[in-house]
């Protein structure tokens, strides 16, 4: 089986150090594309959808916060791994790179031993959680694809919303499982958007309804949360 390069999309305006980058990430067989504006970082991103984006804070026109904001806003490049550069000390910087998504940083001046070290822990990572995503839940005589987005009650497919169904594969991942209403709004934040308890009470309540012989799985556990389970 061949092995496919991960691509790795560099966003660096200074060409020495983005020369460097990439020349050492091709030397340990990744695909490298570079861009040298947050802009043209974002347009590549969105275009190439890259396995990695090593992006640096600093840079023209956009900088590197609103690139990575930019990229976790939108549902199609979300879930792209993020490795943001920043200059030492800039300590703030740092704080504020995780706090809008990025997985990792890295402070100039680096090795860039390090770079790759950081970058394959980062995909490894990655791959961990989308490998103890399961494509096929069941619970019961519920059953969800996650990759054909569908969800079937007693054989017969049940049209969900996205949130919707979000919602039910968190629950479904863990039977028995007592979510607290702020472990679900964290698994169903999305971009921008605001998720309150209200809104998942009001999800659950259309999830019941829409499951029909199955909405007493949602069980509501009070005082905590909900889980979700076949017995009663
Ligand atoms: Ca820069």
């Amino acid at each position: 089986m061949a092995v496919t390069r991960k691509r790795i999309l560099v966003v660096e305006d200074e060409q020495d150090i983005a020369e460097m980058i990439a020349y050492n990430l091709e030397r340990e067989g990744f695909q490298v594309e570079s861009a040298h504006s947050g802009e043209e970082g974002l347009s590549k991103a969105k275009a190439d959808h890259p396995d990695l984006v090593v992006l640096d804070i600093m840079l023209p026109e956009m900088n590197g916060l609103d690139v990575c904001r930019a990229l976790r806003s939108d549902r199609a490049t979300q879930g792209i791994p993020i490795v943001m550069l920043t200059a030492r000390d800039e300590e703030i910087d740092v704080v504020t790179g995780l706090e809008v998504g990025a997985d990792d940083y890295i402070t100039k001046p680096f090795s860039p031993k390090v770079l790759i070290a950081r970058i394959r822990a980062v995909l490894r990572r990655r791959r961990e959680s989308e490998e103890s995503r399961s494509e096929f839940l069941q619970v019961g005589k519920l059953t969800m694809d996650r990759g054909k987005h569908r969800v079937m009650v007693t054989g017969k497919a049940v049209e969900l919303t996205h949130t919707e169904f979000e919602l039910l594969c968190v629950l479904a991942q863990r039977p028995g499982w007592v979510f607290s209403r702020s472990q679900l709004i964290d698994s169903l934040r999305d971009g921008q958007l605001v998720i309150t308890d209200r809104a998942i009470d009001v999800q659950v309540a259309n999830l019941r309804k829409k499951l029909g012989a199955c909405g007493h799985y949602i069980q509501t556990v009070r005082g905590v949360g909900y889980r979700m389970t076949e017995t009663p």
